[in-house]
């Protein structure tokens, strides 16, 4: 999953209409300026201290532009951060965000101020591995070729003591995921914000407690594809383990608020407000702006789906929304 997802972002930009999906900032700029508000409050009530803007995997820079230009009337004009592998999309994010510095992992984020974190359908990207319950136990789930296409398979090694006692029990053919690779990331970056002050926001489609359940995916043109066939061209993503996340900050000493919907976050950052003022500026915009107003927060559209989670220093104020 890793290497497919790889060779996918770095070959392409995925997103839009001519492309596999569309993300939340690039249906409307109301997303990402929320964003850089929901920042700029919190960093003006932790006393407005020297931070750095930093997103992870930022797509085309959308996000970035939008919250950076929200964040300014406030006074916060940070240096910003990229981590950012796919060299296409780091192309695009220079049009958009031109003075960012880019970053292969989180290890090159600076260690010396506060960090203001943004990671919008990131985790979602990066690899899963789940375990399978057999008849002889629980085995890992491996990738075979068996001569014309990839399927999945069990392994033949024991996992049994991998799988959390509650889950033990099930069927066999259910599956267990977890995404050590998202663990690890959230360990370091909570790491950070306990040591540097700060705050994280992540936001992704997923789920609270972690259940048994196959949720590797893939996207190709707008409809979904087996994600075992034509590795690297098309979107390979899993749904996030916000238990597993939020776990992983207080291990580190992190203050965690949600996760909540993101419906319901963005309309407590005042989302129909916005949309409100938007439509009066631009009056014959105003079906348009509804709609991706109720694209974000209806909860039949991306609402309820969707789920934020904000991971914050101690010591910090409570973070809007929660
Ligand atoms: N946040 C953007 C893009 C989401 S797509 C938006 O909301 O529109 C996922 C992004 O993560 C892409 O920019 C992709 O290149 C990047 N990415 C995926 N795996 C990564 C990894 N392991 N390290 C760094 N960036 C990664």
């Amino acid at each position: 999953m890793a290497e497919a997802n790889a060779a996918y972002y770095a070959a392409r930009d995925p997103l839009g209409a001519a492309g596999d999906f569309v993300t939340a900032p690039e249906i409307s700029q109301m997303f990402g300026e929320l964003t850089g508000l929901w920042l700029a409050d919190l960093w003006q009530r932790a006393g407005r201290p020297d931070a750095a803007y930093a997103e992870l995997g930022p797509g085309r820079g959308t996000l970035a532009a939008d919250a950076l230009r929200a964040m300014r009337p406030a006074g916060l004009t940070p240096p910003v951060h990229f981590v950012e592998t796919s060299p296409a999309l780091r192309a695009r994010q220079a049009e958009r965000v031109p003075a960012a510095l880019w970053h292969d992992d989180i290890a090159g984020l600076p260690e010396d101020r506060p960090l203001l974190l943004v990671a919008n359908e990131f985790f979602d990207a990066l690899p899963v591995r789940q375990l399978v319950a057999t008849y002889s136990g629980w085995r890992e789930r491996m990738v075979a070729h068996d001569g014309a296409a990839f399927v999945p398979v069990p392994g033949t090694v024991p996992f049994d003591a991998a799988v959390p006692e509650r889950l033990r029990g099930a069927s066999p053919g259910s599956i267990v995921e977890t995404s050590p690779a998202a663990v690890a990331i959230v360990r370091g970056l909570a790491e950070r914000i306990v040591a540097q002050g700060g705050a994280m926001i992540v936001i992704d489609y997923g789920y609270d407690a972690h259940a048994a359940g196959d949720t590797l995916q893939a996207v190709h043109a707008h409809a979904y594809a087996d994600p075992f066939a034509a590795p690297g061209t098309r979107d390979l993503t899993a749904h996030v383990d916000f238990s597993a996340l939020a776990q992983a900050a207080r291990a580190e000493g992190a203050a965690v608020a949600g996760p909540v919907d993101q419906g319901a976050w963005l309309e407590a950052l005042g989302l129909s407000t916005r949309a409100a003022m938007l439509a009066k500026a631009a009056p014959d915009r105003a079906d348009e702006i509804e709609a991706a107003r109720a694209r974000l927060a209806d909860a039949d559209q991306m609402g309820s789906l969707f789920r934020a989670l904000a991971i914050v220093a101690p010591g910090w104020p409570q973070p809007a929304g929660f």
